[in-house]
């Protein structure tokens, strides 16, 4: 057994979908678990339609009509005629979402945000298998809900594995002991608390899902369908000459990811590399070529690898009392960043002031502002960027940085880090 995983770009119109069914009729022999994401943009999409319905930021109803448009014209470009039953399952999604932003949001916003941002997935995989089965691509539809089974720490649910292994042993795997190949399509990036209420794993998360299935069910490989050939030395965004990487370690993998490779979500190897489960980059445009594979071996990564994370913001923290930043107060500012899930990209600590740099999301940043302040003078630069390079050759790093501010800088061996900002 295999698994697969689409994201949103390997379905965001209806070529794209045909393109997939295509894939798939490659492996007919195959018992495949195929995970999919919501369609192109539609996740920014829902979270728009979340913040107009939690904030009353923007037009929720003009939010949701595109949202709903952009799905139906995919979905006349896959069926013959709107007599299809499809249309009325995919009507019937969007009437319930509506009905869901026409109340006043009765719980946090984060509870709201996997309610609403879920759809993405589910409308997305129920075109996808309707048009498969129209197309004689026979698969069965799971809600991925009732498998992954998750905390309730919302848009960034914590994984109950062995509840999560029990659903996938006695629900999925069942369904292909009757026959030697079959499809199962289900969501990525969604799983089901034990009070049936749908949570998300954060974004990208479907690369995770597939892991987590891969993991469960003992599956032989993983496999991601991505616009790119592979793992790349640099994203190709910002670089021009990038190398394809044939192989990677899971540990090289992991670092890579960790500091924001953006190709597999970083929670993605560890399962794998768990149970040996070697997990294959490859391009749906290019099916045949043979993209990247990660792996165990003992090669580990030698070519420089450039990462950029961008948007990010540098926030320096002072104590106000002008005590010396030491343990009480780190220990002080990280409970703040833990309870709002601000995770730290670098830090660095000096004798009264303690900065890091972290993503840049309105909303957690002023709440974690707001708590520090009473105690801590906080300053911060916006629109910077974190600068990531490994095995790195110091011409290009400093080639990189011209025309730049440094605002802080962090070498190892291997790993050089910058925060810059353009001039
Ligand atoms: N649809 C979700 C997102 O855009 C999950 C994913 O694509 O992996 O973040
Ligand atoms: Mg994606």
């Amino acid at each position: 057994m295999k698994v697969f995983k689409f994201g949103g770009a390997s379905v965001k119109d209806a070529g794209a979908v045909k393109n997939v069914a295509a894939i798939l009729n490659k492996f007919p022999t195959e018992q495949l678990i195929v995970v999919i994401s919501a369609m192109g943009k539609t996740t920014n999409a829902l979270e728009k339609l979340t913040d107009a319905f939690f904030y009353k930021k923007g037009d929720a109803e003009t939010i949701l009509a595109e949202i709903k448009e952009y799905h139906f014209k995919i979905m006349d470009g896959l069926f013959e005629n709107r007599n299809h039953a499809a249309y009325t399952e995919i009507e019937n999604a969007f009437v319930e979402l509506h009905w869901a932003i026409e109340d006043e949001p009765a719980h946090t916003y984060n509870h709201e945000y996997d309610q609403i941002v879920s759809i993405g997935e589910i409308v997305s995989t129920k075109i996808i298998s309707a048009y498969l089965n129209s197309a004689g691509v026979k698969n069965t539809w799971m809600d991925a809900r009732g498998l992954i089974q998750t905390d309730n720490t919302y848009r960034d649910a914590k994984v109950d594995f062995e509840l999560t292994e029990n659903c996938v042993k006695n629900e999925l795997l069942s369904k292909f002991k009757e026959s030697e190949n079959g499809i199962i399509i289900t969501q990525g990036f969604i799983g089901g608390t034990s009070e049936n209420f749908t949570t998300t794993l954060g974004r990208e998360g479907s690369d995770y899902t597939a892991a987590i299935l891969a993991y469960c069910s003992n599956a032989e490989s993983v496999t991601i369908w991505k616009d790119v050939p592979g793992v790349l030395n640099a994203d190709p965004k910002w670089f021009d000459n990038t190398v394809k990487l044939n192989e990677l370690t899971y540990q090289d993998a992991i670092e890579l990811t960790y500091y924001g490779a953006t190709v597999i979500h970083p929670k993605t190897i560890k399962p794998l590399q768990n149970k040996n489960i070697p997990l294959f980059v490859k391009s749906f445009l290019d099916p045949k070529e043979e993209g990247t594979v990660i792996h165990e071996s003992d090669q580990r990564l030698n070519v420089a690898s450039y990462i950029f994370k961008v948007d990010q913001i540098l926030i320096s923290i002072q104590p106000k009392d002008f005590s010396f930043i030491a343990e009480d107060n780190l220990s002080f500012i990280f409970s703040i960043l833990s309870k709002h899930g601000v995770k730290v990209n670098m830090m660095q600590n000096s004798a009264i002031s303690f900065s890091i740099c972290v993503d840049n999301d309105e909303y957690k940043i002023t709440s974690i502002i707001d708590e520090l302040k009473d105690q801590f003078k906080v300053l911060y630069n916006t629109n910077v960027e974190l600068m990531t390079v490994r095995n790195y050759d110091a011409d290009i790093v400093n080639k990189l940085a011209q025309n730049k501010i440094i605002l802080m800088e962090q070498r190892s061996r291997n790993t050089h880090q910058l925060i810059i900002k353009s001039e």
